[in-house]
C-alpha cells in the first residue's frame, strides 16, 4: 500500500510502525454487583503494582540516561500512588459503595486535584497535574490498555499518530524513533519544526495513516517525496534499500560542508543561527554557526510538569549560555497559544487561538510570569552574550509594553545589586504583517529583528500552518511574502540593526537565493540543515543572489518564483 503527505523533515528510513494514540480517560459512573468486592479490591491492588512497575521503569532508564531530574517527577508519582489517604478513600469507594475501581480512582482524584488546582502557588498546582497523570495511567491499566510513550520506547520505530502535540515531539526518545508520520500539521507545525532539529525524518498529512498502519508493521518511509509504503514485496524492499543508501551517501558528502566558511562564491559572508528549544542540545551542535538565532524557551516550559521556577529558568538559560561558549543567544520569551499549550496553566478556550492570546499577549495578561522570565534571562545575561527577542509584536504598543517590563525588572535588580548586562539586547520578532509594514518605526524602538517567516506566512496568506488541507494557501516564497520581508530587511539595513531570518524558510533551499538577495545577512535554522545551506550558499555569487531577489518580487505567482530560483539553481 502507498500513502501520500508532506515530506516535511528529510530523510529515508525503514521501521517496524509505532502506533501512537494518546490514552483517553473516559469513565463511567458504574457500580459492580454484590459479591464481587474481593475482586475488585484486587483489582485496584494490582493496578498499583502495575503503575509502580511502569514508573520504576521510567525512572530507572532516565537514571540510566543521568537524566535525574526527570527520573525524580516518575519518583514522585510513586510515592503519590503508595499515599494511604489516598488509598484509603479509593478502597472505601470500591467496598461500601460498591463503585467500580476505574470510577473510585477518578472520583476520589477529581476531588483532589480540584482541590490543587485552587491553590494559587504554581509549585502547588503544578502537584494537580501530576495527580492528573497519575490517574490516567491507573485508568488505563484497569482498562487493560498498554502504555504509550514517546519518551521511553524499548526499539527503534517509526511512530504514526493522529497527531503529535509540540508536547509529544518534546520529550520524544530520538534515538529510538526513525520517523514520524502523522495524519494532520503542516511543515511549520511546531511537531515538524522539532522533527527537523532532531533531523528525524517526518512525512505529515497522510490522511488515515493512523488507520491503515498497524502496531509492527514494515513501514518504509520516504521523507524527500512524502511517501510511505507498508508491508512492501521483497522487491520493493530491495530498490527502497539502495535508494536509502543513496541518499545517506549524498548526505555524508553534503556534511564535509558542515565546517565550511559560511560564504557566498564572491566571499560575502552570511552568518549561520541555529534554533534549538532547550539545553539539551549537544555541545557538537553549537560547533558549526556563529550564534543561536532562536532559543524557543516554551519548550522548557513544555518538558515539566510545572511552571519552571525563577531559579529552574536561571540555570537552563545559562547552561544554553554556556554550551554555546561565548556566541550570542537569542532568547525568545514565552509562546504559548496556538498549536502550544501547558498542561498545568488552564487558560480559557479561544475559538481561533492562533488570532488569540498567543506569546507576547498571554504574558501582558499573566504579569508574574513575565516578569518571572525576564528577571531569569536578565540574571543569565551576565553569563554570556544574550538578547531577549519577544514573539507576536503586533505594533509599537506592544514593544514598548514590553520595554517597560525589561526596565522595571532591571530597577529592580540593581537595587538588590545583582549582575546582569546593562546593555543586553532587545528585538522583535516580525511575524504579523501589521509590524512587518512599519518595520523602520520599529526599527528605531530595538536593537534587532527576527523574521519568523512561518506566522508572518500564515498571517499574510491568511492560512492554518497546521491545517494539511490549506497548505497550498501558506506560499511562503510568494511575491506578496517576499515584498514584506524586503520591506522590514531595508528598514533594519538603513537603520544599521541586525535582522535575521529564524522561521522555517531560514533553512529553506529554495529560499536561500532569495533571502540573501533580498538583504538578509544572519539565517538560523535547524542544525540538520547547516551543511546543505552552506553547500548552496558557495555556489552563488551575491550579485546573482540580488539580481534574482530583484526580479522574483516584480513576479505574480510563487509558481514563477520557484521557477526563476530554480533556473538559477540549473546555471550553477
Ligand atoms: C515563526 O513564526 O517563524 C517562528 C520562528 O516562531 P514559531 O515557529 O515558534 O512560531
Ligand atoms: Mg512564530
Amino acid at each position: 500500500m502507498l500513502l501520500k503527505g508532506n515530506p516535511v523533515s528529510g530523510g529515508i528510513a525503514i521501521g517496524k510502525v509505532y502506533l501512537y494514540q494518546t490514552f483517553s480517560c473516559d469513565v463511567h459512573e458504574a457500580y459492580y454487583k454484590k459479591g464481587e468486592k474481593t475482586q475488585r479490591l484486587a483489582e485496584w491492588e494490582s493496578a498499583k503494582q502495575a503503575a509502580r512497575a511502569e514508573l520504576t521503569t521510567i525512572a530507572d532508564s532516565f537514571t540510566r540516561d543521568g537524566a535525574a531530574d526527570k527520573a525524580k517527577i516518575f519518583l514522585a508519582h510513586i510515592d503519590m500512588i503508595n499515599d494511604a489517604e489516598i488509598d484509603e478513600l479509593v478502597r472505601e469507594e470500591i467496598e461500601k459503595n460498591r463503585a467500580m475501581p476505574d470510577y473510585a480512582v477518578d472520583k476520589i482524584f477529581a476531588e483532589f486535584i480540584g482541590l490543587l488546582s485552587e491553590v494559587k502557588d504554581p509549585l502547588i498546582a503544578a502537584r494537580a497535574a501530576d495527580l492528573r497523570d497519575i490517574r490516567s495511567r491507573l485508568i488505563r491499566i484497569l482498562h487493560g490498555e498498554p502504555e504509550r510513550n514517546l519518551s521511553l520506547l524499548s526499539e527503534k520505530v517509526i511512530v504514526v499518530a493522529h497527531d503529535l502535540l509540540p508536547s509529544d515531539t518534546a520529550t520524544i526518545d530520538r534515538g529510538k524513533v526513525l520517523g514520524i508520520v502523522t495524519e494532520v500539521g503542516g511543515s511549520t507545525s511546531h511537531s515538524a519544526i522539532i522533527a527537523r532539529s532532531y533531523g528525524i525524518p517526518a512525512v505529515l498529512g497522510v490522511p488515515g495513516a493512523a488507520k491503515l498502519l498497524h502496531d509492527g508493521d514494515l513501514a518504509l518511509l520516504d521523507a524527500t517525496d512524502g511517501t510511505v509504503r507498508i508491508c512492501p514485496d521483497e522487491e520493493t524492499l530491495a530498490a527502497f534499500q539502495a535508494k536509502k543508501a543513496e541518499y545517506e551517501q549524498a548526505q555524508t558528502e553534503t556534511a564535509a560542508f558542515l565546517t565550511a566558511e559560511s560564504q557566498t562564491k564572491d566571499g560575502v559572508k552570511i552568518e549561520i543561527g541555529i534554533n534549538i528549544g532547550s539545553d539539551q542540545c549537544a555541545e557538537a551542535e553549537y560547533e558549526n554557526c556563529d550564534f543561536v538565532g532562536l532559543f524557543r524557551t516554551e519548550f522548557l516550559f513544555m518538558q515539566n510538569s510545572h511552571l519552571p521556577t525563577e531559579e529552574e529558568q536561571f540555570e537552563t538559560y545559562k547552561q544554553v549560555l554556556k554550551k554555546a561558549g561565548g556566541r550570542p543567544v537569542t532568547l525568545r520569551t514565552l509562546d504559548i497559544g496556538g498549536d502550544k499549550s501547558l498542561p498545568y496553566l488552564a487558560l480559557p478556550k479561544e475559538e481561533n487561538p492562533f488570532l488569540g492570546k498567543r506569546a507576547i499577549r498571554l504574558c501582558f495578561d499573566l504579569p508574574d510570569l513575565f516578569e518571572t522570565q525576564i528577571r531569569a534571562a536578565l540574571r543569565a545575561s551576565a553569563f554570556g552574550k544574550l538578547g531577549i527577542m519577544f514573539p507576536m509584536i503586533g505594533g509599537i504598543e506592544d514593544i514598548r509594553r514590553a520595554k517597560e517590563t525589561v526596565a522595571k525588572i532591571k530597577t529592580e535588580l540593581d537595587a538588590q545589586q545583582i549582575r546582569y548586562d546593562k546593555d543586553i539586547s532587545l528585538g522583535v520578532m516580525i511575524e504579523i504583517p501589521s509590524v512587518a509594514l512599519i518595520a523602520d518605526l520599529a526599527a528605531d524602538e530595538v536593537d534587532f529583528a527576527s523574521l519568523g517567516t512561518n506566522d508572518l506566512c500564515q498571517y499574510t496568506c491568511a492560512a492554518d500552518r497546521m491545517n494539511p488541507g490549506v497548505s497550498e494557501y501558506c506560499r511562503s516564497l510568494s511575491p506578496a511574502m517576499l515584498r514584506l520581508m524586503g520591506i522590514a530587511a531595508r528598514a533594519f539595513n538603513q537603520a544599521g540593526k541586525p535582522i535575521s531570518v529564524c522561521g522555517e524558510l531560514g533553512g529553506d533551499p529554495d529560499a536561500a537565493v532569495l533571502l540573501v538577495g533580498l538583504g538578509i545577512r544572519k539565517l538560523s535554522m535547524s542544525a540538520s540543515c547547516i551543511a546543505s545551506f552552506k553547500r548552496l550558499l558557495s555556489q552563488i555569487p551575491i550579485h546573482q543572489a540580488q539580481k534574482t531577489a530583484a526580479q522574483a518580487v516584480s513576479l505574480r505567482t510563487q509558481e514563477e518564483v520557484l521557477r526563476c530560483v530554480k533556473e538559477i539553481g540549473n546555471r550553477n
